[in-house]
């Protein structure tokens, strides 16, 4: 009996060495340079990407209505997410945005700030610290609860002027969404616009450029705003966030030279959706963003270095499909007008993706990444 345990020991130890397996169909002259993939490479980039109310129900919904296909089909690792928040079953999206923005459990409301609202620092302000560029791109107003958590530290979502005015205080290289009257029209009178530009931004807008075509200028950081408030829904024109992950994307790349970028993209409308039980606008708006992942993905298998991930901060609706639906012609339903506390997919691709398999909390998102750019695992 020792002797098989020994035997079946050395078995383990031989057949999982990585040499052994590399060495196999080599000469014993040639240098061995191949990646191990117990240790993978660092990821120089990452691109992450939300479905705000992105419930696995919401996905095979767009995906059956987008002719049965998405690209979250190319995503290797899968794994599931647990949304909930420290004081609440049900997470909204400022909550879960700081989860994984920050590595904490807070409460509901909470925008980069701890249960003591005391500020936590986030990955992307991490990230520009250490001299990597950055970017926020969203199809709500910039300073709505996804991509403010990312940048801004306020104890409630719902101030927006004081949030606008935490874009001010990092250096971050891009951002591109709604809400141009939080930085102009404001109590204070303070012109964030003008602010911005005397720190070196471009600063353009809906008005004066086409969001197709931005011609980014890469020696200086950019700012855009796609709306006075929230931006349109999809199907009432809205058409930029496919494009904008592209020129964001191609922007980043080559600003940040060997540094490597960090860039959140938010499809925040399919939540808006969930709201209001209307199947037709979640699965438009799931569409969009099914887009927007493709330009991320293509990128991502060009460039080899930047590991991609793609969640949701939670479901919303309690959406459902129906028994008489047909892949054509779905018959949906709706149990709730909030979020609901289902688990959430975690869908990625790159160096680390294997990481995000399994079922783990929201707040892992944040440490795999950290473990991803080769920061070390921070003790929790
Ligand atoms: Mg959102
Ligand atoms: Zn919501």
């Amino acid at each position: 009996m020792k002797h098989l345990i020994i035997m079946i020991c050395c078995c383990i130890l031989y057949c999982c060495t990585p040499a052994q397996n590399l060495t196999k169909d080599q000469p014993s002259t040639t240098p061995i340079t191949t990646i191990s993939t117990s240790s993978p490479k660092t990821a120089k980039n990452i691109i992450f990407l939300i479905g705000d109310g992105m419930g696995l129900t919401q996905t095979t919904a767009g995906m059956y209505a987008n002719g049965n296909k998405t690209e979250l089909e190319k995503f290797e690792y899968i794994g599931l997410h647990k949304s909930h928040a420290s004081d609440n079953l049900i997470t909204d999206s400022a909550a879960a945005a700081t989860a994984f923005a920050c590595g904490i459990k807070t409460y509901n409301g909470a925008i980069g700030v701890d249960d003591n609202k005391q500020s936590k620092t986030t990955i992307l302000e991490e990230a520009e610290a250490k001299g990597m560029a950055t970017g926020l791109v969203s199809t709500s107003t910039i300073v709505h609860a996804t991509p403010a958590s990312y940048i801004a530290h306020n104890e409630s979502r719902q101030n927006y002027e004081e949030i606008a005015a935490d874009f001010l205080e990092t250096d971050i290289d891009l951002f591109i969404g709604g809400g141009k009257k939080f930085f102009e029209r404001r109590e204070d009178e303070r012109n964030l616009t003008t602010e911005l530009r005397q720190k070196g931004y471009i600063v353009t807008d809906f008005i004066d450029s086409d969001l197709l075509n931005l011609n980014i200028d890469i020696t200086k950081n950019f700012a855009c705003y796609t709306s006075e408030e929230q931006p349109l829904p999809v199907a009432q024109g809205r058409d930029y966030l496919p494009d904008v992950t592209r020129q964001s994307i191609e922007y980043l790349d080559k600003k940040s030279g060997d540094e490597g970028f960090f860039l959140m993209v938010e499809g925040s409308q399919i939540d808006w959706g969930g709201h209001a039980n209307k199947a037709d606008y979640i699965i438009s708006e799931f569409i969009d963003f099914d887009k927007a992942l493709k330009e991320a993905v293509d990128f991502a298998e060009k460039d080899g270095n930047t590991l991609v991930v793609v969640t949701a901060d939670h479901e919303t609706g309690g959406f459902a499909i129906q028994t008489t639906s047909t892949m054509d012609s779905l018959v949906t339903a709706f149990t709730s007008d909030y979020h609901t506390a289902s688990m959430i997919p975690v869908y990625a691709l790159g160096p680390h993706a294997k990481d995000f398999k399994g079922i783990y909390e929201n707040t892992e998102i944040y440490f795999k990444m950290r473990k991803a750019f080769g920061w070390g695992e921070m003790t929790k």
